[in-house]
């Protein structure tokens, strides 16, 4: 049992340039306050700073991996799409969608991100050690072979999988528990049978040209991958019960079944109870519960050889602080960190006192 992480970065990531507006709207003329676009810099900056500061900082061992080169990216992505990529000036912004940026300099950006995604995937796989992380943006896991979507350009996991495929990987498998459904993913490898893609996420269904999927559980996979591909698309406010028991009773015996060489997760923290972008509510606990699953599975099905990537997680604090929850599960440490917002999260007891109290209250207002 390894009690190390080995975490890929490049501190380039930080300066993916997403804009400013409402949210991640153009600016409102009504109001005066311009926030960032929720995919910004600053997250991945709070997540870096619990890592380097944090209780697990003495446990993990830091790389800048490679760039991703253009042979690397084709083996996902169509050499059309990658040109369309490559052919925007450097100074120029380009919007894909409403909500998906294309900043100055993101080229390289993005190639640095997919990079670290496949030197992490190396470690583990080419050089024999057990698990890795990359800390990355922007995020990859709604990027498609051939098109842009959700704020992700390259699909880092995908890119990453298929480097290990070309030294010998036959089958792998990813767990994506972003909250968002991970079409991207699923479109690459959706007629494949050696590759199980499973996405946990909230039932947002199909958004616009450029996510025509829909992340329902009849997304199956097709062609001789059909059953290979597992969407469970959990009801608003599902929270860390329901997260972990689907764990335990869908996802864990699917990959079990696959027998995978390696897991990959596709690791974001936008599930937790504070995010702007997500409604399930898990907390501290729950994301800490899913490291420490996805280790045991690892562990269980392919001698431990488990790769996280990093993927959305959009409030700014709170997904850094479920982000270290995740890794202490990850390394089988026991929790060190309190939750900072824990009051939200009641427990039964302190419900049930809650309820006593109004009661008490209630019958002596009712006595005067
Ligand atoms: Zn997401």
């Amino acid at each position: 049992m390894t009690d190390h992480l080995a975490v890929f970065f490049d501190s380039c990531v930080f300066d993916h340039d997403t804009g400013e507006g409402f949210f991640e709207a153009k600016p409102s003329p009504h109001l005066p306050i311009i926030e960032m676009h929720p995919e910004n810099g600053d997250r991945v900056r709070n997540m870096h700073g619990i890592l380097k500061q944090g209780p697990i900082a003495g446990a993990l061992d830091w790389y800048q991996g490679e760039i991703a080169s253009r042979s690397d990216l084709e083996r996902f992505h169509t050499v059309a799409y990658i040109d369309e990529l490559a052919s925007i000036p450097v100074t120029e912004t380009r919007r894909f969608s409403g909500t998906t940026v294309f900043g100055p300099g993101s080229y390289d950006i993005c190639c640095r991100a997919a990079g670290q995604a496949i030197s992490a995937a190396n470690h583990v796989f080419a050089a024999n050690n057990r698990i890795a992380y990359a800390l990355v943006r922007p995020p990859g896991h709604h990027a498609q072979p051939g098109m842009a979507d959700g704020y992700c350009f390259f699909n880092n996991i995908g890119v990453a999988l298929e480097t290990l495929r070309a030294q010998g990987l036959r089958r792998a498998a990813v767990i994506d528990w972003d909250v968002h459904h991970g079409n991207g993913t699923q479109e690459g490898f959706y007629q494949d049978p050696d590759i199980l893609t499973v996405s946990l996420h909230m039932n947002h269904g199909a958004w616009g040209s450029t996510h025509p999927q829909t992340g329902d559980v009849d997304e199956t996979g097709s062609a001789k991958g059909l059953g290979k591909n597992l969407n469970l698309p959990m009801p608003f406010g599902a929270g860390d019960a329901a997260y972990a028991r689907v764990f335990d009773q869908v996802i864990a015996p699917m990959v079990r079944e696959h027998h995978p060489e390696v897991l990959f997760i596709a690791a974001g923290q936008d599930a937790n109870q504070f995010d702007p972008n997500g409604r399930q509510l898990l907390s501290m606990t729950g994301f800490y519960e899913l490291g420490k699953r996805a280790r045991a599975l690892a562990d269980e099905c392919c001698d431990g050889k488990l790769v996280l990537v990093q993927e959305g997680g959009y409030a700014i604090s709170y997904a850094a602080y479920c982000l270290h929850a995740t890794l202490e599960g990850v390394l089988n440490r026991a929790p060190s960190l309190p939750d900072p917002l824990a009051y939200m999260t009641d427990t039964t007891d302190e419900l049930d006192q809650f309820i006593e109290r109004m009661k008490k209250m209630h019958a002596i207002a009712s006595e005067r």
